[in-house]
């Protein structure tokens, strides 16, 4: 699927649509959902332009996928969640029921959140 530059992450990166921003580097940007489905709901994007992690982690640097991991810890610890436990979640492509066409790492905590996969 090529990258569509006004999904609404690429939006907000620009800076055309606020967001509750949480931290930010200079290959991530990390900031509350909009919607949230557990008392922490965090996301966590690349800079750059990829829609999913498949495209991610075919074509973004070493650098950037280092930037995206380190940050994805990052925020589950600044957020208190690193004591308790969080999960980590990324939809990808029809299959995994994606909204936005650019990548994002769901960061999930601040209570039990029961299990997914038995
Ligand atoms: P997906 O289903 O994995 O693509 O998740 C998209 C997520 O983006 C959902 O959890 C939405 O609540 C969230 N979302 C959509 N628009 C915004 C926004 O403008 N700010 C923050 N989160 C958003």
């Amino acid at each position: 699927m090529a990258y569509d530059p006004n999904n609404i992450f690429a939006r907000i990166l620009r800076g055309e649509i606020p967001c509750k921003k949480i931290a930010e580097d200079e290959h991530t940007l990390a900031f509350h959902d909009i919607n949230p489905q557990a008392p922490v709901h965090a996301l966590v994007i690349p800079k750059g332009a990829y829609v999913s992690f498949d495209d991610f982690s075919e074509k973004a640097s070493d650098a950037e996928i280092a930037a995206l991991t380190r940050m994805v810890g990052k925020v589950a610890r600044d957020l208190g969640c690193a004591a308790d436990g969080y999960r980590i979640l990324s939809n990808i492509g029809q299959h995994g029921h994606q909204e936005v066409p650019h990548l994002h790492i769901h960061v999930f905590g601040g209570a039990s959140l029961g299990r997914m996969i038995n």
